[in-house]
């Protein structure tokens, strides 16, 4: 490249990525508020370096499908000039790249010379012992794969190091009829960044977790009414709350009624007075903890998506509050068409990877307060809150067609997908399970109307 030829080339690149921003744009959605509407940054790479280098290439190409832009890199000189020049998204490091072991020092030296660090995964051909990996922790690494490096399981925990959206802040329910004492606790809480809630009226518990679904809750021990023992083994006998971890706050300093209410489903016993620092540390240790448990609860693991259970408590709680807030809701059901012929023509792997790039593809085209779940094997079901019938429909059309025009490689002939689907908007008459039951029977006139295609429930 010619020192001339550079600046010419940055422009193209910028037009490139103006271009690039622009078809983005189409996916947006008609009356869609202009903060949705904001773009996403221009990709950066991920660099890939691996000690087999065939592979890296093979998995860029994999990635790039997946609309990740990966760049494999073969020798240390390339990988520090290159993130000289731009700095990558996130780095993928065999911890053998540069001789045995030379990976992990490579990435520390420069995770060392970035003003931000970079999101670093180790990546391991064998099975490692616990020096190697405590040295990919110590060298930054966020995320640690063994095995063979496969595009999906790559592009999952790519996507959990890197996810831009600024992290949510903990929700933290305090319980206490005491209400100095639970603003007192609120306001350390929220002074450390925690979103809080208390509530003065154990009765109401409840229904203030469904509405304020939180990461954690802070229990007073004496209320009038109900004590807190009782009120965590009321809130243990619902499903939902199983996991959500409740730590006693109270003056009481008898270790065994200490031990008696820790007994009954709380977590923790904070003796009052507390230190501030010790209140936000459990609090958020606890909640940080739980809230990864939880993920790993609801989500699908081929897919990432949510699950049957999960997707359908979500269609409860937006139903409730699009009832409340009287906000349009919408919910569809989608079903990849002839998924049997694709397993048994191609092999379970391909299925699998129709499914995961449907996943895929559902994520970078909906919005991000859209919920999209893996109702079962091929099927799958959105909750759109704030959609009106309308654009629910027009939105899974677009999808449809564009899903369609992917092809998959395979032989004797490339493999082309479509998917059929049924929408419905919720009104008056329809709870959760009667709108999914109304979108999974339209979904079948779908398929029987001749597949690829959109049927929406006239209401
Ligand atoms: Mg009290």
């Amino acid at each position: 490249m010619t020192q001339a030829a550079e600046p010419s080339q940055e422009r193209l690149k910028q037009e490139l990525d103006h271009l690039l921003q622009r078809l983005s744009r189409t996916r947006l959605r008609k009356g869609d508020p202009p903060d949705q509407a904001l773009l996403r940054p221009a990709r950066k790479p991920v660099y890939l370096l691996l000690r087999d280098h065939e592979r890296a290439e093979r998995l860029a190409q994999q990635l790039e499908f997946f609309g990740l832009s990966a760049q494999p890199l073969f020798d240390a000189g390339a990988f520090m000039a290159s993130v000289a020049e731009q700095p990558p998204a996130a780095i993928v490091m065999d911890v053998d790249f540069d001789g045995p072991g030379g990976g992990v020092p490579l990435a520390a030296r420069v995770q060392q010379g970035q003003e931000q660090a970079v999101p670093l995964l180790f990546f391991s051909h064998h099975e490692t012992d616990t020096p190697t990996r405590l040295a990919a922790v110590r060298a930054g690494g966020q995320a640690f794969l063994t095995g063979t490096l496969e595009a999906s399981s790559l592009l999952e925990k790519l996507e959990m190091i890197t996810s831009t959206a600024p992290h949510d802040p903990l929700r933290v329910l305090i319980i206490d009829d005491s209400r100095t004492q639970a603003l007192h606790t609120e306001r350390v809480l929220a002074n450390a960044g925690m979103i809080t809630r208390s509530l003065t009226d154990p009765i109401r518990t409840m229904a203030e977790l469904a509405e304020f679904q939180p990461d954690l809750i802070i229990l007073d021990l004496y209320m009038p009414g109900c004590s807190g023992p009782e009120l965590a083994k009321v809130i243990r006998h619902n499903d939902r709350y199983v996991s959500v971890p409740i730590i006693y706050l109270s003056a009481e300093d008898d270790l065994d009624k200490q031990l008696d209410a820790m007994s009954e489903g709380g977590d923790d016993f904070l003796t009052k007075p507390i230190r501030s620092r010790h209140l936000i540390t459990t609090v958020r240790n606890r909640a940080a903890r739980a809230r990864h448990l939880k993920a790993r609860m609801v989500r699908d693991s081929l897919t990432g998506l949510y699950n049957h259970t999960h997707i359908l408590q979500l269609l409860e709680d937006c139903s409730f509050r699009a009832r409340r807030e009287r906000q349009p809701l919408s919910f569809a059901m989608l079903d990849i068409d002839h998924f049997k012929k694709i397993n048994d023509h191609h092999g379970h792997p391909m299925g699998d990877r129709v499914i995961k790039s449907l996943a895929l593809f559902l994520k970078q085209r909906l919005r991000k307060s859209d919920f999209i779940g893996r109702y079962g094997g091929e099927e799958f079901a959105i909750v759109m809150p704030n959609t009106a019938l309308d654009a629910a429909h027009k939105v899974l059309d677009e999808i449809r067609r564009r899903f369609a025009e992917i092809l998959y490689p395979a032989q004797p002939s490339d493999l082309q997908c479509t998917f059929s689907a049924g929408v419905v908007q919720m009104d008056e008459e329809l709870d959760a399970l009667t709108m999914a039951s109304a979108a999974d029977e339209a979904l079948y006139r779908a398929k029987h109307a001749g597949r690829n295609c959109v049927v929406r429930v006239e209401p």
